[in-house]
């Protein structure tokens, strides 16, 4: 049976992600055949997940000085990227969360730069949720590093309902990308996460040098710790970074990304995060929301916040797709 026919009966009608060997070859697919399991992909999102697009906003409560080298990442504090800390206070935390629910946004991430949280963090996040909730109707998600059970558990008692933390890339191409932590040890907050019974966000970065069979691994092993939602970010490569002299992701590599990573998990919220606009530009998001996507991220209220989202909520409405609502 061709790979197009294998995701039609396996992912679309049954709902069943495909496997490794099956992935490789969605990311391998020739050209003349690119529409059509973009299509599959996007018809496997419309029936599992329906054709609602979901809005997400994100805060970041400390910026810069991150004492991890992931290669990609201008926040980290060992290279010399333009990226110094800055930190937030209550207030100007909830009045974020309100604009961003004003642009059609269900759910809101507060991320900070660090590598696992300390007391400080904590407490400050144990009051900023009740203040947001308390004056705005949204879901908030965290992202604060690698956590504890007892951590999870503190986040999940305060009202977090979902947290991220991304495996990046597969676990046999993930040496290149960081050395500080590993694979394994992000995997297991995934796991403190779902002990707890929060939801879990995981995705990662294609882009970073990694080989199309790195790719299917990394589809592979991110629908086996079944995660609610997916951020797929496209390498952004920042200035002063060890990958800032990377070339973007070609849009029919990033496609047959999009198409592989929904194919391997027809249910999952697939969210595009960072870099889109970089490697894809606005016709390259409108064929993802039409190849397997189902979410995005509003913008990063410190910067792109409203441009962005204008545009996007522009195009939802040209290619017919409703923003979720609570
Ligand atoms: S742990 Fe997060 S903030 Fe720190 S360097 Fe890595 S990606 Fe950047």
């Amino acid at each position: 049976m061709s790979i197009v026919d294998i995701a039609r009966e396996k992912a679309l009608e049954q709902g069943i992600g495909l496997n490794e060997e099956e992935l490789l070859q969605v990311l391998q697919i020739p050209d003349e055949q690119l529409e059509e399991i973009a299509d599959i992909a996007h018809q496997t999102r419309l029936k599992w997940c329906g054709p609602d697009v979901s809005v997400e906003g994100i805060i970041s409560i400390k910026t810069g000085g991150c004492p991890e080298d992931c290669h990609f990442c201008s926040q980290s504090g060992l290279f010399e990227s333009p990226v110094r800390a800055a930190r937030l206070n209550i207030p100007e935390l909830v009045e974020a969360a309100k604009k961003t629910a004003k642009t059609g946004a269900t759910e809101f991430c507060i991320v900070a730069a660090v590598k696992a949280p300390d007391e400080n963090l904590l407490s400050q996040v144990a009051e900023a949720i009740p203040a947001i909730l308390d004056e705005v109707d949204i879901e908030i998600s965290l992202s604060l590093g690698t956590l504890t059970r007892e951590q999870a558990q503190r986040l999940k008692d305060m009202g977090a309902q979902r947290y991220n933390h991304n495996l990046e890339t597969s676990k046999s191409f993930f040496p290149n990308v960081v050395t500080t932590h590993t694979w394994e040890e992000r995997k297991e907050t995934l796991e403190n996460v779902r002990a707890v019974g929060m939801e879990i966000c995981s995705g990662g970065i294609i882009g970073m040098g990694e080989s199309l069979e790195d790719r299917a691994e990394f589809a592979y092993q991110l629908a086996q710790i079944e995660p609610c939602e997916v951020p797929m970010n496209f390498l952004d490569p920042r200035p002063g970074t060890p990958f800032a002299n990377y070339p973007l992701v070609p849009l029919g590599e990033a496609l047959r990304a999009v198409a592989a990573f929904r194919l391997a998990m027809p249910s999952v919220t697939l969210r595009f995060a960072g870099g889109r606009e970089l490697s894809l530009g606005d016709d390259g998001t409108e064929k993802g929301l039409l190849g397997g996507i189902n979410a995005i991220i509003a913008g990063n209220y410190l910067t792109t916040l409203g441009k962005q989202i204008e545009k996007d909520v522009d195009m939802l409405g040209r290619i017919d797709l409703p923003i979720k609502a609570l």
